[in-house]
């Protein structure tokens, strides 16, 4: 039965591990047939080296402990060959308890082994495989981790206001962004980064705060790149192509290599233009300001401040001044002197053109200033210039221009032009309202000046009057007193009485001059009540033609006196309400005139009436009033004559000026070719005014 197992080898060992039974399949397996091993020890199965070290009887001895063990381990064959065993090996006892021996059975595991193996290998390389695909996954993701994370910073830095750029050692570009392209003017990052360094820098002009060239060993980059301290520096750049410019505030910072120098140099550019307008704009202002007050001439402090806005604010600049509805050139000034005659050429050739220099009549007509920041082509063909005009304005190269007007509390005095040529900057906004800042201070400075030239002019008629008025006083009042003087020294000698008819004639002369005393009083009195406004008008019914009458009869003496005959035409009745004692003092004062200024010659006095308005006209054939003084001899204290000629205040016809308008009327002049003078004064019979 043993025998036919042959799947197992079934072996009994005595005591001492010696074989003493073999079967079939035994034989079959190890390839030793009995009668070879039979007597052998289980040591000849085993791998050489682990029968030398022992292996053999520490197996049996493990099976006597344990009552039974089971192991895999090799086994040798006959042939050498190896093969991966299953041995179960069990101790056997005899009666008395004595260890009699031991069966062992074996079985060839070597093919489960093969499979079991190539298995393992199957897995092994799966493994190897799937631990490969893990590592190229892991690589892979983390190259993609690092290709988004630097996308991201790209997009990062590209999105960054402010330019970066990067440097080498060399001071080779090595980046920049999308803002460094844009303040470099190249048209995008990857072309600044292609261009040398040098290059991008040969582009511009550099300047400090001052408006002092930068050299380039003063850039913080290379400063950087030279182990230089490198301070932050605020810089001014003008293109030099486009004349474009700007303000950047320059940063540098290096990375560092392994040894502490500088591996790369990072630029950060913050552009400051804004912020520096402002400063600049204040600047400007200011130096404005203490030209504006260093004179009250104005023409001169606005020549003045045309050439101190040249050429920082314009290219060119001129100021004009509206004088009794024209507009008047008061200043210009340009960048290159020698365009002024060409400019002024211009200026001149658009007057008969266009109408007056256009933008400054719509300035001064709509009080609002104008931008107009590109003048292209296009632009200055639609205003219709001809071809001179045009040839004029390529000379001059016009790029950018305003117009803002010069104005105080909504009242424009003139214009201010600033233009920009074709190298120039483009205004904005910022520019405008810097200029029409400008004009309104400028505004200011005129009104000033204005002011002071009309105070100074009062303050040199009111001496004038004063010493006129003090001669004027005193005649009346000497010749009063001299009067007074005799009348009193006659009394005491008692000779009043012995000649009465002379005396009468020399009191009346002194009332006479006592009445000249009281009308330049009352004429000084009426001054003040009509400056502040204080006429009130007394009206009652009357009939005028009368007031004449009375008036003339008042005026014989002196009208005897001059030698002139007066002739009086009074058709009808003339009634109207009107303040009876001011009418008086208004036909007084014409009446007086006419004997004072008519050289002895007729005096002709018509009065005439309509419905609504009474006509009186007083005419003499005496010095007349030359045609540039009729409008002014109305005004408060104006004379047309010599003081030494002529006495008086010249207060006269300015107060029956304020009468009769307080009446609602008006008084005119007129002088017939020279010969003599027509005064005409028209009343609304009512008083209530309105002119006919
Ligand atoms: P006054 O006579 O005191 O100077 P008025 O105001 O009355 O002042 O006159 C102002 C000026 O007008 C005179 O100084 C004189 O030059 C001129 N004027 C006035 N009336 C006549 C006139 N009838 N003929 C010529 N000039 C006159």
């Amino acid at each position: 039965m043993i025998d036919s197992v042959l799947s197992h080898a079934i072996v009994m060992l005595d005591a001492e591990g010696r074989v003493i039974r073999w079967s079939a399949g035994a034989e079959k397996i190890s390839g030793y047939a009995s009668s070879e091993i039979l007597g052998q020890s289980l040591g000849c199965l085993y791998l050489a080296e682990e029968a030398a070290a022992g292996k053999p009887a520490r197996d049996l001895r493990l099976a006597v402990e344990a009552r039974g063990a089971e192991f895999e381990h090799w086994r040798v064959r006959r042939d050498g060959m190896c093969f991966w065993a299953s041995v179960a090996i069990s101790p056997v006892w005899d009666e008395s308890g004595e260890l009699a021996g031991f069966t062992e059975v074996t079985r060839d595991l070597s093919e489960r082994k093969r499979v079991e193996e190539a298995n393992l290998d199957l897995i092994r390389q799966q493994v190897a495989c799937a631990s490969a695909e893990a590592a190229e996954l892991r690589i892979r993701q983390s190259e993609e981790q690092y290709r988004a994370l630097s996308d991201r910073l790209e997009v990062i830095l590209q999105g960054i206001a402010d330019g970066i750029t990067v440097q080498d050692r060399s001071g080779r570009l090595v980046y920049a962004n999308q803002a460094a392209a844009h303040l470099c003017g190249a048209a995008s990052s990857d072309i600044l980064v292609g261009m040398p360094f040098d290059q991008v820098i040969a582009r511009f002009e550099l300047f400090d705060e001052r408006g002092a060239p930068v050299p380039l060993e003063a850039l913080p980059g290379r400063a950087v790149l030279e182990g230089r301290p490198a301070l932050p520096l605020v810089v001014r750049l003008r293109e030099r192509a486009s004349r474009r410019d700007f303000w950047t505030s320059i940063r540098a910072s290096a990375v560092r290599d392994g040894t502490g120098a500088p591996a790369l140099v990072i630029n950060i550019l913050h552009d400051v233009t804004a912020t520096q307008k402002q400063v600049e704009a204040e600047r400007c202002l200011s130096r404005a300001a203490t030209t504006l007050s260093e004179s009250l001439d104005h023409p001169s402090t606005l020549r003045a401040l045309a050439e101190l806005l040249v050429p920082d604010l314009a290219d060119w600049c001129a100021i004009d001044l509206l004088e009794q509805d024209e507009i008047v050139p008061v200043a210009i000034a340009h960048r290159d002197p020698a365009k002024l005659g060409v400019l002024a050429a211009f200026r001149e050739a658009l007057v008969p053109t266009t109408g007056k220099v256009r933008a400054s009549r719509r300035v001064v007509r709509t009080g609002r200033a104008e931008l107009h920041p590109e003048l292209t082509e296009a632009v200055l063909a639609q205003a219709g210039y001809d071809e001179s005009l045009l040839a004029m304005i390529r000379e001059l190269g016009l790029r950018s221009a305003m117009v803002v007007p010069l104005a105080v509390h909504g009242q424009v005095f003139g214009t201010m032009t600033l233009v920009t040529d074709e190298g120039g900057r483009r205004y904005d906004g910022a520019d405008l309202a810097l200029a029409e800042e400008l004009g309104r201070r400028a505004g200011v400075a005129i009104e000033h000046a204005r002011l002071f030239r009309e105070a100074q002019l009062a303050i040199r008629l009111r001496d004038e009057f004063l010493s006129v008025a003090g001669h004027e006083l005193k005649t009346p009042l000497a010749a009063l007193s001299l009067q007074l003087h005799s009348l009193d020294s006659a009394f005491e000698h008692g000779t009043v009485a012995a000649d009465l008819p002379r005396w009468a004639a020399r009191v009346r002369k002194t009332i006479a001059h006592g009445r000249r005393l009281e009308r330049l009083i009352s004429e000084l009195l009426d001054v003040g009540r009509i400056s502040a406004g204080r006429v009130v008008l007394e009206r009652e019914d009357f009939e005028l033609g009368g007031l004449v009458t009375e008036i003339v009869e008042r005026h014989a003496e002196e009208l005897a006196r001059s030698g002139s005959p007066l002739s009086l035409v009074c058709p009808a009745p003339v009634l109207g309400h009107w303040d009876r004692s001011r009418l008086d003092q208004v036909i007084t004062n014409l009446l007086g005139n006419a004997v004072k200024y008519g050289l002895g010659r007729p005096i002709e006095v018509v009065l005439t009436a309509d419905e609504g308005w009474v006509e009186l006209s007083i005419r003499d054939e005496g010095i007349g009033v030359k045609p540039e003084d009729r409008q002014r001899i109305f005004e408060r204290f104006e004379r047309a004559v010599s003081e030494r000629n002529y006495g008086g205040f010249g207060l006269g016809l300015w107060i029956v000026r304020a009468l009769v308008e307080a009446h609602g009327g008006s008084v005119t002049v007129d002088s017939d070719g020279g010969r003599g003078s027509k005064f005409t004064v028209v009343l609304p019979r009512t008083g209530s005014g309105g002119m006919p």
